[in-house]
């Protein structure tokens, strides 16, 4: 049976006997001349039927009565036969084999018809009766001696005839007539004889050619129908990148058009020593793709033959091939069909195709069952390139996505938890555990698919651990199968794995930790898996890394908040305690300068007396004695003034009696208190720009210890023969609203000057530079020390004025004396 012609019948020729047997010609020549005469019986029959019927009619009446009864007979006799002839003829086919006697029979009866008027008329012209039945003889009869038995059976009636009637020499030309007749109906019977033959000749060979045809056709339309399998299987295929699919259509395809039992698509799987189902027809071929059932190349059936050998293998009775592998599933099979799937010197696969008839699959099929072999492979080739190339664009969109996703985030356990959920879009497990190594120890950090109790499993390495082994290479360790593993450590309470996977974490070339992924089924990793998840799991280590770095910062940042909240707390807490202590200063100075006032005053009453006291007065020693008493008890009564005001503005207890005041004035008064002062110390005063000013609102005593004190200091700080210059401006202009305009004084020396690091420490209370030795030898000597309270209640009581008062020096140089300058601003209305 032809494969292709199963489904779709063969075109039947009808054949022609010669056509198929040639060698017969002769016998099929003779039949076709008995079937001519055949044919031409029945018009024959029911022609002279009818003839001779009208010829009764013509014989009764125009013969003489003596013979017309019997000549009338004899044709009414004659028409009857052939009538009946005729309507046998007309009723049942006559076999070939009897038409030349029946046309005998029927020369016969024609013939007797003619004897029998010669003989009873005596009258030889009805030799030309005869004559004319032996033409039509000639172009009726088809076989020579038939018809020379009728020639004989004439001339030898007609003989007889001459030989019965009276002596005549009629005869002869008669006689001519008859033998130029037979002549006549030889040259019919030869022309239609030939004729027929060229005929039958012609047909037959037309039959041939016809026959020839048809084989043709048939060839070409067998050519065609496989051109257009091949062409529909092609473009089917060949539109289909997913290998998957593909190799299902082509399976589903090649059944459908070649009505196969069963057809699988096998392929040579990585190592090149089995060839796996990877798509069958029906629920069987898809149970062994699935099952991923695979035959050793070599070894196992016609299969694995054609893997081997790489030659199509064709079996007409797979009962009787040893090499044929019974699958119980596939139990029909009688014949069998496999083809290699080679592309170039590269083998792909087989393709496999069963029949449950034995001989399915003829010679004639083998090399165009291949050409579709051939494109298979080439649509296998280029879908696998399409996945190869797919599967390499998706794992650049997927790592790139990692890659992105990792980055997204810098907490830890964010961390770890996408590690795992990105690493199962990437790869296939059903377990997987990124572990970390601390002291030795490996911690599982997160895991999938574990049961909960395995999360704080601390896995103690053991010497050959396949941990250390990744560590020492730096490698990934990929075991397809941990039964044939001695080294393996199973976890109890785990299921059993198969297929296992470690990834190394590498940071800074050290191995920090590792990704786990383990199979439960014996399916190990492919190469393009395990390259795909250790450039996951470097993205992974940098995420990681980067986490970590995150978190030991975030830790830091924690604790140094902590830190400063605590020095903070124990800050404020030391402020308020010195606050504290100020508060106390400041209550006990005061409490004492209160204290100090009265005994002061007592003092100064009493001195005061003792001057006013005649005897005293008299006596030079005594009054100089008293009055050093009563000039230390005015400067006593000074310091415990300055004291008293300090805590008034500490307490901001100040009290101010804005009146207007007269700068100019008021300097006067002051420098005229200390004329003497600068007379001692050999200083020059120079005052200017003050009458100009206007007058301010201010408290006048408060504003003359300002400048008391910053004259004093001038003084102090100036060596003897320097100068102290006091200058006024007007700060403001015409457009100036009166709240705006202020006044601005100077008070500038020649002196040490002061150093820039001090320029607001001089303003705080108790600060001073002076030597302790020379505090009590006065209070306008060359850096006679003070208390340290003039600038403070100087600052205190301009601002308490809402003015600003601040210094200006070069520096400090006891050789060159630059000099210090201070400023004063006041407003001129408070
Ligand atoms: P005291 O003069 O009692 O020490 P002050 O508060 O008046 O206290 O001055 C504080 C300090 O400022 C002084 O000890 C001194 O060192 C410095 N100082 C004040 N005025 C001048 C000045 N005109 N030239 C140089 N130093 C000065």
């Amino acid at each position: 049976m032809n494969a292709f012609s199963r489904r779709d019948k063969p075109i039947r020729i009808i054949k022609g006997p010669s056509a198929s047997k040639p060698e017969g010609e002769e016998e099929h020549t003779r039949a076709v001349l008995e079937a001519g005469v055949v044919h031409s019986l029945k018009p024959i029959s029911a022609g002279l039927g009818v003839l001779y019927a009208v010829f009764t009619i013509i014989d009764l009446m125009t013969l003489p009565a003596g013979i017309a009864a019997w000549v009338a007979t004899v044709a009414a006799i004659t028409a009857v036969i052939l009538l009946g002839i005729y309507l046998a003829l007309s009723v049942k086919i006559l076999p070939a084999r009897y038409a030349h006697p029946l046309a005998f029979a029927i020369a016969a009866l024609i013939l007797a018809n003619s004897f029998t008027h010669i003989y009873l008329a005596k009258d030889l012209q009805q030799t030309f009766q005869i004559a004319l039945i032996l033409v039509g003889a000639g172009s009726v009869f088809t076989s020579s001696n038939w018809l020379v038995m009728v020639y004989a059976l004439a001339l030898s009636g007609w003989a007889w005839m001459i030989y019965t009637l009276p002596a005549s020499n009629d005869w002869t030309p008669f006689g001519l007539a008859l033998l130029i007749s037979i002549l006549l109906s030889a040259a019919l019977h030869r022309a239609r004889v030939n004729t027929l033959v060229q005929l039958e000749n012609l047909r037959v060979q037309d039959a041939r050619r016809k026959s020839e045809l048809e084989t043709v056709l048939k060839s070409t339309e067998e050519a065609q129908r496989s051109l257009a399998t091949s062409m529909a299987v092609g473009q089917r295929i060949t539109s289909i990148l997913d290998l998957d699919i593909l190799l299902a259509q082509v399976a589903h395809l090649i059944q459908e058009r070649f009505g196969c039992y069963y057809v699988g698509i096998f392929l040579l799987d990585e190592s090149g020593e089995w060839v796996v189902s990877r798509a069958g027809t029906g629920e069987v071929g898809k149970l062994l793709s699935e099952q991923g059932f695979r035959l050793k190349v070599g070894e196992e059936g016609l299969v694995g033959w054609v893997a081997a050998k790489r030659r199509p293998a064709r079996v007409d009775d797979v009962s009787q091939d040893l090499r044929y592998y019974q699958h119980e599933q596939i139990p029909r099979t009688r014949s069998e069909l496999v083809l290699p799937l080679e592309m170039g010197a590269t083998m792909l696969g087989v393709l496999d195709m069963q029949s449950e008839q034995r001989k399915a699959f003829g010679e004639d099929d083998v090399p165009f069952l291949q050409m579709l072999a051939d494109q298979v492979a080439i649509a296998i080739q280029n879908a696998s390139m399409y996945q190869v190339e797919k599967s390499r664009r998706r794992l650049a969109e997927t790592l790139y996505g990692v890659g992105r996703a990792l980055s997204g985030t810098l907490d830890l356990e964010k961390v770890l938890d996408l590690i795992l959920e990105q690493m199962e879009e990437i790869v296939e497990f059903d377990r997987a555990a990124v572990m970390l190594s601390t002291n030795g120890k490996l911690e599982i950090a997160a895991s999938r698919g574990y049961p909960d109790s395995a999360h704080s499993t601390h896995v103690v390495m053991k010497e050959n651990d396949v941990f250390k082994e990744i560590e020492r290479t730096q490698q990934p360790l990929h075991i397809h199968d941990v039964l044939q593993h001695s080294d393996w450590q199973h976890s109890p309470g785990l299921p059993q794995a198969r297929a296992w996977l470690g990834l190394p974490l590498i940071r800074a070339d050290e191995v920090t930790g590792m990704l786990s992924l383990t199979r439960e089924h014996p399916v190990p990793y492919t190469e393009d898996e395990i390259a795909l998840a250790s450039t996951f799991a470097g993205q992974a280590a940098i995420a990681l890394q980067n986490a970590r770095l995150y978190d030991q910062i975030t830790r830091f940042n924690q604790d140094l908040e902590q830190m400063v909240q605590e020095r903070t707390e124990a800050l404020q807490a030391a402020y308020d305690q010195l606050e504290h202590l100020d508060n106390t200063k400041s209550d006990f100075i005061r409490v004492a300068s209160h204290e100090l006032r009265t005994p002061l005053t007592v003092l100064h009453g009493y001195t005061q007396m003792l001057l006013d006291d005649g005897l005293i007065r008299n006596n030079s020693l005594l009054s100089q004695l008293v009055l050093g008493i009563q000039a230390g008890a005015s400067r006593l009564g000074e310091i415990v003034g300055s004291l008293l005001d300090t805590a008034k503005i500490d307490s901001r207890a100040l009290q101010l009696y804005p009146a207007p005041v007269s700068l100019s004035s008021l300097i006067d008064l002051v420098t005229s208190g200390l004329v003497k002062s600068f007379e001692e110390r050999g200083q020059s005063l120079e005052i200017e720009g003050l009458r100009e000013l206007p007058p301010i609102q201010a408290d006048p005593e408060a504003l003359r210890k300002v400048f008391y004190h910053l004259i004093v200091n001038a003084i102090k700080y100036t060596p003897d023969g320097g100068k102290v210059s006091i200058s006024g401006r007007y700060l403001g202009n015409e457009d100036s609203s009166p709240d705006e305009c202020a006044v601005e004084l100077v008070v500038s020396d020649t002196g040490i000057g002061i150093d820039p690091k001090v320029f607001e420490l001089i303003f705080s209370k108790f600060y001073q530079t002076g030597e302790v030795a020379l505090h009590s030898t006065g209070k306008i000597k060359f850096k006679g020390g003070g208390p340290g309270l003039g600038l403070a209640i100087a600052r205190g009581i301009v601002q308490a004025h809402g003015g600003r008062i601040w210094v200006e020096s070069p520096g400090y140089n006891e050789d060159m004396c630059p000099g210090s300058q201070f400023h004063v601003v006041l407003p001129i209305r408070q």
